[in-house]
């Protein structure tokens, strides 16, 4: 369980957002946050703290040179994610990196919510949760879930790209019936829109009743 700042009165409850690539992740993050609970999301956070002039990006910089610099002066990932690809030490060093400085913008974007709105229900969105182990930043974890089939049709579709070229990219994660099976809520996306907004709406009911029980004293 994560730390609740037990000197102010603020008792957030965090909502860990997670599934596989194309399983509907930002979908059912957005029906939430249609009923109440804001979103922060690990991708855009990823992004910030990499922005040139931060100190993530200083260092990175030293540690893989300037080829790690794309020609208007950020950082290039398609650059990095190759290098590190082939060596697991610099890749260790470049999570060393960014993963802290992450957690940190989370922990105080999470705590300005909390100023504002006490109880609030922040969802953090994270699609690699499980496989970075983030579990203890969060109260509770929620994956979409749709099968891997159907991911795969999905991606098709949406990134207009080939089955093989689908089936490598899921071949990297995590498979999500793993996922599912590690998480405290599943929602299944793989019917209509309306099927998934129901089953958000039961899960927002379940997360406001545990939010009151829960309450700090
Ligand atoms: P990524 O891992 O790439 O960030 P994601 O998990 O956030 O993706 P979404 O972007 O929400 O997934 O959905 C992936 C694609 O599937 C989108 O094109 C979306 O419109 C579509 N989609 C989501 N839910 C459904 C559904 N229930 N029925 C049909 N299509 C869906």
């Amino acid at each position: 369980m994560p730390l609740r700042p037990n000197k102010t009165k603020t008792n957030p409850l965090l909502l860990g957002v997670t599934g596989g690539i194309a399983s509907g992740k930002t979908t059912v993050a957005n029906f939430l946050k249609d009923l109440g609970a804001p979103i922060i999301d690990f991708d855009v956070i990823a992004r910030q703290v990499v922005e040139p002039g931060t100190p993530s990006f200083r260092a990175i910089v030293e540690l893989f040179g300037e080829e790690s610099v794309d020609r208007d002066g950020h950082l290039d990932r398609k650059r990095l994610s190759e290098i590190v690809f082939q060596d697991e030490q610099k890749r260790k060093r470049l999570e060393g990196i960014i993963h802290p400085r992450i957690v940190d913008t989370f922990i105080s974007q999470s705590n300005e919510i909390a100023k504002k709105v006490p109880d609030a229900i922040i969802q953090a969105v994270i699609p690699l949760l499980f496989e970075v182990g983030l579990q203890h930043l969060v109260h509770k974890t929620l994956v979409v879930y749709i099968s891997r089939e159907k991911q795969i049709e999905r991606l098709i579709k949406r990134d207009k790209i080939t089955r093989d070229h689908a089936a490598n990219i899921l071949k990297a994660q995590l498979p999500i019936d793993e996922k599912a099976g590690m998480a405290d809520f599943v929602i299944n996306n793989e019917n209509s829109l309306d099927e998934t907004k129901s089953q958000v709406e039961e899960l927002w009911k379940t997360l406001i009743k545990f939010q009151k029980q829960n309450k700090i004293l």
